[in-house]
């Protein structure tokens, strides 16, 4: 509602004055009024009209994982921006570096010898394609070698044959499992007995004079056919996949217990023997894009509030969780947004990442490139663990963030807002999210913290990171809250002052890396 105040005129001040301040009584009344309206619209529409389900599985059944480079996190890119357009929001891909493009292909893994066992495993991201050829060859376990000389000793023996070089695992059961079921003194030795192990392991890695990361090019450099690797997630079934360190030779993962198999074989004596065929496509350097969708802003075009979430994953899984649950949340909110909040007083900006996983580098690409944004930013809202529900906000060390929230989230109804703990002002984030680019040059970024749901260790960049493992309900609850959150930063009539709280300092800004993975096309 527009109020026509040129219509009348006063020359008496005092009763201007008080005249003035009924219309302020009543343009806030109407405020309110159509501020319920429009949440009520949204929270009507997520009910009733979701579109989260058919969101997701377009994107991570139909386009599938999005690592940095690869053709499907192009096409993902390309997908939202088209999904924005057909809702009427302005969106585009921004170009902010280049990256190794690499495509995976099949990974066959049986073992040959002493009985035949297709294993369960995959080659790991941006491992060389083995193209037509299939390799058949004993496999070896890294040795417990006294020091970097008998290490160089020992290497010779690698040639023409798989190298395993992770410990093996001593239990296969989750923690929540050995806990149910397991007395006492067993949970404890066994805990203890795990210990143990890791800890000999470490010892055997620095042994050979190199790290987990350059020790796979040494053997490859000595001759050997692969790199075979077990990071066990700790639940049933999860390994987490990872890059390969290798330039010439495949490097596979080999599921937990299937590792532990071929472990036990060669401790007793045997000579196991694997056959393995890895196809992957190397596409060179690829240019790398964030997906920018923009609403502008009617009163402040030149303030921002953001919606934020990477887009990119690793590509064991399909990225579910990490962070497809995220990205679902701010393009849902940005339908909300755009259906039923007309005219934003501020510039709404979505940032969707790419490159997250290897360093926040897609977010941190565009903080160096848009500083009138960073200067300006009233809120970014930034969410990635997991698929569960809000939980948790912080203020991010921001002074006043503490007044501000609590204006936005009044307007949050109750359902949605129970159940979260809030800490204000709160400390920056250092890292481990895109809301940390943010903080790191004294912009607000906050991040909102996920009922986790179990996600370090069943879905965080496992081969378990799929569909079935979204909890929709959550989902919308997410949606609706960021979409009103962002709503309530736009409408205030106050912008949030850029001054650390007392005691608090921002993080060091790390810069992106736009050429990422070069050194591995050097051969
Ligand atoms: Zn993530």
């Amino acid at each position: 509602m527009k109020t026509k105040l040129h219509t009348h005129r006063f020359t008496a001040g005092r009763k201007a004055t008080a005249f003035a301040a009924g219309l302020l009584l009543l343009s806030s009344v109407s405020f309110a009024q159509s501020q319920q309206a429009v949440i009520d619209a949204m929270m009507k529409e997520e009910m009733g009209n979701s579109q989260l389900q058919t969101l997701a599985h377009e994107l991570l059944d139909e386009i599938g994982p999005r690592l940095v480079a690869s053709p499907q996190m192009k096409k993902a890119n390309d997908w939202a921006v088209a999904k924005y357009k057909s809702w009427g929001v302005d969106a585009h891909n921004e170009k902010w570096g280049e990256w190794r493009g690499w495509e995976r292909g099949i990974s066959h893994i049986d073992m040959v010898s002493p009985w035949v066992r297709s294993l369960q495993g995959t080659q790991l991201a941006w491992s060389p394609g083995m193209g037509d050829k299939t390799t058949t060859a004993e496999v070896i376990i890294l040795p417990n070698l006294a020091d970097s000389n008998a290490f160089k000793a020992w290497l010779p023996s690698v040639k023409g044959k798989f190298v395993m070089i992770s410990a093996s695992t001593l239990s296969g059961r989750s923690d929540v499992n050995l806990k149910q079921f397991a007395t006492p003194t067993t949970y404890e030795k066994l805990n203890a007995d795990a210990r143990d192990i890791t800890t000999e392991w470490a010892t055997r890695i620095k042994n050979t004079g190199y790290a987990v990361k350059t020790l796979p090019l040494a053997i490859e450099k000595a001759g050997a056919a692969g790199i075979i690797t077990n990071y066990w997630s700790k639940e049933f079934g999860a390994d987490k996949i990872f890059d390969a360190h290798t330039k010439m030779i495949p490097s596979v993962d080999i599921g937990m217990e299937d590792y532990n198999l071929l472990f036990r074989l060669i401790q007793s004596g045997g000579k196991p023997s694997l056959r393995i065929h890895c196809e992957s496509k190397e596409l060179g350097m690829q240019p790398t894009y964030n997906t920018i969708g923009t609403i502008k802003g009617s009163e402040k075009p030149n303030e921002y509030v953001m919606l934020s979430a990477h887009f990119d994953s690793w590509d064991g899984g399909t990225g579910a969780t990490d962070n497809g649950t995220g990205t679902l949340t701010m393009i849902e909110a940005m339908r909300l947004l755009q259906k039923f909040y007309l005219h934003p007083k501020r510039t709404i900006i979505v940032g969707h990442w790419s490159s997250e996983e290897e360093g926040l580098n897609g977010s941190h690409a565009f903080v160096e490139d848009h500083p009138e944004v960073t200067k300006n930013l009233q809120a970014l809202f930034n969410q990635d663990n997991g698929t569960g529900r809000v939980i948790s906000m912080s203020g991010s060390g921001f002074k006043e963030s503490g007044a501000f929230f609590d204006r936005w989230l009044a307007a949050v109804p109750d359902t949605l807002k129970k159940r979260i703990h809030t800490q204000f002002p709160g400390r920056p984030s250092g890292g481990g999210s895109d809301n940390a680019s943010f903080d790191m040059v004294g912009a607000p970024g906050f991040s909102l913290g996920a009922l986790n749901w179990g996600y370090s260790t069943i879905t965080w960049h496992t081969n378990l990171d799929t569909y079935d493992k979204i909890i929709f309900d959550d989902l919308k609850n997410n949606a609706l809250l960021t979409a009103i959150m962002v709503y309530m930063a736009c409408e205030d009539p106050q912008t949030l002052p850029h001054t650390a709280a007392d005691g608090v300092t921002w993080p060091t800004q790390t810069m992106s890396i736009r050429n990422g993975r070069l050194e591995d096309l050097k051969k």
